[in-house]
């Protein structure tokens, strides 16, 4: 049960109701069923209320009574976190505080190429708003219709534009953050040049709801694309997926925007599970690229590019099969493919999921030398290994043998290991782009070096000294102040 009968809880309850009106607090059991589990429901949360803030004010005005009544709050924009971080833990004494009433786009800047976002707009919708007025947001993602850019910002997300524009990180301008204690700390200026001692933005962008509620953006707009070429091409191995990177980069004149791998067991979970999903060539390979080349310039010659970056590649023997897009039509369809393997893997059942990275010079060695030794221990378990691997990022997947879980569960501690250890040798991240959470904050301390951790935890201590934003994130323990080393 909701500890809502707590006189504390009842208190605080007619305080934030106050600030945010009837319509802003949810108390509902139906209503706030949805928000209290995550996309992978993995994690069951229980909150006292939720709380639904349309204005900075009312977000400043908020946590200023949680913080004053000692209650901690966990920030939630579209829900669609990988890792656990956007639900409330099961203790039921956290409130929820979720954005999405904050959702105005308060400028579009053409001539500083910027757009002011609050934090709960959807990740379409600014593209959307964008490229009205002939502009481009380039962060692209599979849950961009739900997603919203606070969520964006506070996980740092990557996605499948990121080798040509950089994540989430490189596309901020500036911030507006409601800092634990209720005060709101705001740079919304739109320099791309402000050498002014440290760039406090970048404490909030990936800090994952830890430091304080983001509410408003400003982010770089880029001019729309004019041009797109898409291709879905077919490859033996990983050393030729790597060397079609290689060559498409240097000769497309650096348009290349797009470039994901999709193996054959990702292909046909999608087909089996995905309604829609359509395999655009005949014969069954290995490995699959879908790339994407583009420019703001209609007359760029793309499609010459694109013919004869595959052409010279056929003739390496590195493709083997392949089709370009003729229409848009077609272009969409590859992408909803690519992002079928996604469901596809969800619908099948259970599997076990590694987000990793690696520097793109070992990408095709590192899936190599992963798949071998999990093939050794674990020979009839499937890997998906597909992604954005143009930016040298692989979710590294593991499913069951078709229609049989047994014990597979109890093998995913010894999948972790295998795939975490590799990734070790190979000087990647246990976490490309979807962040710690809750899932892999037991990891963190076990990888981060101590000075980093020391650090980490330094900063939460200075920015939120009483623990009160998203305490169950990042940190093993949470990070009072008698847990700092001095
Ligand atoms: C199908 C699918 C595909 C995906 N593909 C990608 C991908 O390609 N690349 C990628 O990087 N991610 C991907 N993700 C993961 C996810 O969509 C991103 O992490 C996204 O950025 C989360 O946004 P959200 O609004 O849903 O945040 P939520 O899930 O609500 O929250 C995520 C974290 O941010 C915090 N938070 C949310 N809003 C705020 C705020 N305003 N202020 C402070 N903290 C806040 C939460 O407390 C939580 O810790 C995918 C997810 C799905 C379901």
């Amino acid at each position: 049960m909701p500890d809502q009968t707590r006189p504390a809880f009842q208190d605080l309850a007619d305080r934030l109701r106050a600030i945010v009106g009837e319509r802003g607090l949810v108390t509902d059991p139906d209503a706030l069923a949805p928000h209290l589990i995550d996309w992978r429901r993995r994690y069951f949360g229980r909150t006292p209320f939720m709380v639904r803030p349309a204005t900075v004010d009312e977000v400043s005005a908020v946590v200023a009574a949680c913080a004053d009544a000692g209650v901690s709050m966990v920030p939630q924009g579209g829900n669609t976190g990988l890792v656990g971080g956007s639900v409330p833990d099961e203790t039921g004494l956290q409130v929820l505080v979720n954005l999405g009433r904050l959702n105005r786009v308060r400028e579009l800047d053409r001539a500083n190429y910027t757009i002011t976002v609050e934090a709960g707009c959807i990740l379409a919708d600014i593209q959307q708003a964008a490229a009205a007025d002939g502009m481009l947001f380039p962060l692209s993602l599979g849950a961009e219709g739900s997603c919203q850019i606070g969520g964006n910002l506070s996980t740092n997300a990557g996605g499948n534009a990121v080798l040509h524009y950089g994540n989430m990180r490189d596309l901020v301008l500036g911030l507006e953050v409601v800092l634990p204690d209720g005060r709101v700390w705001q740079d919304l200026r739109g320099l791309r040049k402000d050498n002014t001692g440290y760039d406090l933005k970048h404490l909030f962008i990936g800090a994952e709801g830890s430091l304080g509620i983001i509410t408003a953006a400003i982010l770089k707009l880029f001019p729309a694309h004019a041009d797109s070429q898409t291709a879905l091409v077919a490859l033996h191995d990983l050393s030729s997926v790597m060397a079609l990177f290689d060559a498409a980069r240097r000769r497309s004149g650096d348009q290349l925007v797009a470039f994901e791998l999709m193996p054959r067991v990702g292909i046909d979970l999608a087909l089996q599970h995905v309604t829609g999903a359509i395999d655009p060539l005949e014969e069954r390979y290995p490995h699959y690229v879908l790339l994407e080349l583009a420019s703001s310039r209609s007359e760029a010659g793309l499609r010459a590019a694109l013919e004869e970056i595959l052409e010279a590649a056929f003739e390496e023997g590195w493709v083997v099969d392949g089709t370009i897009a003729a229409t848009e039509e077609q272009a969409r369809q590859l992408w909803f493919l690519r992002e079928a393997i996604v469901e596809g893997q969800r619908l099948n059942g259970a599997s076990i999921k590694h987000d990793v990275s690696v520097k793109t010079s070992r990408m095709g060695d590192f899936i190599d030398t992963a798949k071998a030794r999990l093939a050794e221990r674990f020979p009839d378990d499937r890997v998906v290994a597909f992604g954005h691997v143009g930016d040298g990022n692989v979710h590294f997947n593991i499913c069951p043998p078709a229609g049989d879980e047994t014990g597979f569960a109890e093998r995913g501690p010894a999948f972790t290991e295998i795939v975490f250890g590799t990734v070790a040798e190979f000087g990647g991240s246990i976490s490309a782009e979807h962040g710690i959470g809750r899932l892999r904050r037991e990891k963190l301390a076990d990888v981060a070096s101590p000075v980093d951790l020391e650090l980490m935890r330094r900063i939460k201590q200075a920015v939120d000294p009483a623990n009160l934003m998203n305490p169950h994130v990042l940190f093993v323990e949470p990070s009072t102040g008698s847990d700092l080393d001095r």
